[in-house]
């Protein structure tokens, strides 16, 4: 009992601690193991392509490539369908347990629990045992206490992320760059490694509007920020600065990096229109300022400079990379740290 409760506290205050959640869900996925006696737990959330995507996992198999389940697949997928939780006891005569042949640990017992926010499934959290019976009526209860604490956090995680990005194209908005570039720069002065950004403007975004409507010039900032995306790697961070304007920080990345990640962006747009939908694909080229911090200038005064290397790019006849000369020795402030006085 004391071993249940302490766990619990212990999931709680993962939960709670501040910054990024995957850290938390995958300390809450380990501490299961020894809490369950599972031999593998996992934490699954619904993408928005009906799909269970694994966020945590810990125990055999956590190592290998987590098989894909949908909505409604699997024992995993009915508690997402029913928003019940499931306790099998053993699955091999369970017709809704599903054969993984990608499965490499033994799920003789299974138990999958809803994570719930309000009405809505967000995921679930499972266990499994290779052993027959495994999981209490017990068990389940305390499951369902920790799942309910994980489904809080991520619909936290979710509002969070509603208010710091923009609706249109799910890149963060405006007021979150100074606070990412101050980050970054202190990261980078602890990491001794450089960082960079990359101010991109779409060239004569304009006439797109003027030609195909706004609607569709919405898709095309969409379907930008997705090429975007594809071309930059998870930690790099995009923000909308303004209308058809985008900035890229890069962390742990130094001017050579920086330009082969602005003009795989500029080259990927340059050599195919965007297909904002069947039978309608618009060419759209953009034109980049790269500067790399000069590890003094503040968040503003590297912003800046990016700003004029686009600019510099736009006179220079659109559809290219300048990159920021840096500033000279002695010039401007050294404002690194904006929470420390
Ligand atoms: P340049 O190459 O010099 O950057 O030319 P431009 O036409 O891209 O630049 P300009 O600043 O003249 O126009 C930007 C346009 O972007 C005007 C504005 O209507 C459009 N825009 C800004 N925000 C949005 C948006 O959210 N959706 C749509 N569809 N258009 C937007
Ligand atoms: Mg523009
Ligand atoms: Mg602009």
């Amino acid at each position: 009992m004391e071993r249940v409760v302490s766990a619990l506290v212990r999931v709680s205050e993962l939960l709670s601690t501040p910054g990024p959640l995957e850290p938390s869900l995958q300390a809450v996925a380990d501490l299961s193991l020894d809490l369950f006696g599972a031999n593998h737990a996992s934490i699954r959330v619904v993408d928005g392509s009906a799909q269970l995507r694994s966020v945590a996992r810990s125990g055999e198999g956590s190592g290998e490539r987590a098989p894909i389940f949908k909505k409604g697949e699997g024992l995993i997928g009915w508690a997402v369908d029913h928003g019940q939780p499931v306790r099998v006891p053993n699955s091999s005569e369970d017709d809704r347990f599903a054969h993984r042949p990608d499965r490499s640990f033994e799920a003789r017992s299974v138990m999958s629990i809803p994570l719930l926010a309000g009405e809505r499934v967000l995921g679930a959290f499972s266990v499994s045992s290779p052993t027959l019976d495994a999981f209490t009526a017990m068990h389940e209860q305390v499951a369902v206490v920790l799942a309910h604490a994980v489904g809080q956090a991520l619909r936290c995680a979710e509002l969070e992320r509603l208010a710091t990005t923009d609706a249109l194209t799910r890149a963060f908005n405006r007021s979150h760059l100074v606070p990412t570039l101050t980050t970054e720069m202190n990261r980078s002065v602890r990491s001794g490694k450089s960082m960079s950004v990359l101010l991109m403007d779409l060239d004569h975004f304009k006439s797109v509007n003027d030609e195909y409507g706004h609607a569709v010039g919405d898709q095309v900032l969409c379907r930008f920020v997705d090429a975007v995306r594809a071309s930059t790697r998870s930690f790099d961070v995009l923000v909308r600065r303004g209308g058809e304007e985008f900035e890229l920080v890069m962390p742990n990345t130094g001017t050579v990096e920086g330009y082969r990640v602005a003009e795989r962006i500029r080259t990927r747009l340059a050599e195919g229109p965007l297909v904002v939908r069947e039978g309608l694909a618009i060419s759209q080229t953009v034109s980049v300022g790269l500067a790399t911090w000069d590890g003094r200038e503040s968040a503003e005064a590297l912003d800046h400079r990016a700003d004029k290397a686009m600019y510099e790019a736009k006179r220079r006849g659109r559809n290219r990379t300048v990159i920021a000369a840096m500033p000279p020795v002695g010039s401007g402030e050294t404002t690194l740290d904006t929470a420390t006085p």
